[in-house]
């Protein structure tokens, strides 16, 4: 049986209509497009390059600007470990945040096991950092600050104008891992200062295992240390035969937020508050995570009160396809580090459920989606009331020296 699929943060499904764009690259047009000396490569590396001016329109960038890399985790560690390589005589400092995705967080890790600093700044019960603590952390020898724009657990989108420009007046350079909210939200790196920016196409209706990094070529230039070497493709920072199918793939879906966007964001924002009200009404003792307004419409990161996570994913995952925020690395479920960061109540940290919605989900689904969960938070309520009912009427009649079966009033 096919559930509701709700994990758009996880992944999202080719668009059919990027699909029909790719299919004729991996056959008919199938050259290489550094092997320019005939019309096979040529018109492999025209395609490319068509795709790498629908990517650069998208973020205000030129075509020129843009690296196609093999997804967004791979643009991440080039922006990282290449920046501190190649600025390494300059300051070993880097800025970034405790609710970062994994990929800058280990990158970072990596890069302090090779005698970088690096402050993880902390961020609020909203998800929201402060501005004055990241200038406050800014000192001559920081090299870089890398800070997301959307959160992938909890939706809340940072400030990015304002962090580039705090950025652009000390002389630092900004990464922004755009992941979740390239082709969603509008993002213009000129205006908002930014000098390095990562993005995957499979977050946005685009085949997996694409991806980009945009790097600034001027005011200022960012240079960065190749982590691949090899033939010189791309500029010589990311060597490799380019994935030409999945590189036109990742154009065309950038082509189509073009033409969609405001359709788009009205659909998303409409599901998110239909799904929000109904849960709301439904279900007594639940919190919604994230800031309140500076969210992505996409995103509804729940927690329930009094409910097992771990019992409320098994009654509901025939239903709908959703996301946990528990950290899946130990047998008991513990709160995901974003979770443990916005320091969500005790009372609220056992059960997270993460909604990702998805340019073809319905209203139909959002109501399904709520009605399963309600029922199944009910249920689990019960059951646990109905189980500390038996055990308090136990440990009574322990005292009295009686035996349970009088326990049954
Ligand atoms: C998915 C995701 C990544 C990693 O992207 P991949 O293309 O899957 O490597 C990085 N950052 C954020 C915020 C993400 O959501």
């Amino acid at each position: 049986m096919k559930s509701i699929y709700l994990d758009h943060h996880a992944t999202t499904p080719v668009d059919p209509r990027v699909m029909e764009k790719m299919l004729p690259f991996f056959t008919r047009d199938f050259g290489n497009a550094a092997s320019k000396s005939h019309p096979y490569g040529q018109f492999a590396a025209e395609a490319v390059e068509q795709a790498r001016k629908q990517v650069a329109d998208t973020i205000c960038a030129e075509p020129a600007d843009i690296l196609f890399t093999g997804g967004a985790t791979e643009s991440i560690n080039l922006a990282l470990k290449g920046v501190a390589g190649f600025y390494r005589e300059k300051g070993t400092h880097i800025i970034t945040a405790v609710t970062e995705h994994r990929a800058v967080l280990d990158s970072c890790q990596e890069l302090e096991k090779k005698g970088f600093q690096v402050t993880r700044l902390p961020v609020g019960p909203d998800g929201m950092l402060d501005l004055d603590e990241l200038e406050a952390a800014i000192t001559p020898e920081t090299i870089l600050i890398s800070l997301m724009h959307a959160n992938h657990e909890i939706g809340t989108i940072h400030p990015i104008a304002e962090i580039g420009r705090i950025a652009k007046e000390k002389r630092v350079f900004f990464h922004c891992d755009a992941t979740q909210a390239f082709a969603k939200e509008k993002i213009d790196v000129e205006a908002c200062g930014i000098d390095l920016l990562s993005a995957s196409a499979h977050k946005i209706y685009g085949p997996k295992g694409v991806g980009f990094l945009y790097l600034r070529r001027k005011n200022p230039r960012v240079r960065l240390e190749a982590q691949i070497n090899g033939g010189g493709h791309e500029r010589g920072y990311r060597s490799g035969t380019l994935n030409v199918p999945a590189i036109v793939g990742m154009g065309a879906t950038c082509a189509l937020y073009q033409t969609e966007a405001p359709a788009e964001r009205h659909h998303m924002r409409h599901l998110h508050t239909l799904l929000k009200s109904k849960l709301t009404v439904g279900l007594t003792q639940i919190r919604f995570n994230g800031h309140p307004e500076k969210r992505m419409p996409g995103n509804l990161s729940v927690s329930f009160a009094g409910v097992s996570g771990h019992q409320l994913l098994r009654e509901i995952q025939e239903i709908i396809a959703v996301s946990s925020g528990a950290s899946c690395t130990s047998a008991i479920p513990a709160p995901s580090y974003i979770l443990k960061a916005i320091q969500l109540p005790a009372e609220y940290a056992q059960a997270t459920i993460r909604f990702g919605l998805g340019r073809f989900n319905t209203e139909a689904e959002m109501g399904v989606a709520a009605t399963c969960l309600i029922d199944a938070v009910n249920r689990l309520r019960n059951q646990n009331d109905e189980k500390g009912r038996k055990h308090r009427t136990a440990l009574a009649c322990n005292m009295k020296n009686e035996s349970p079966d009088c326990a049954t009033e």
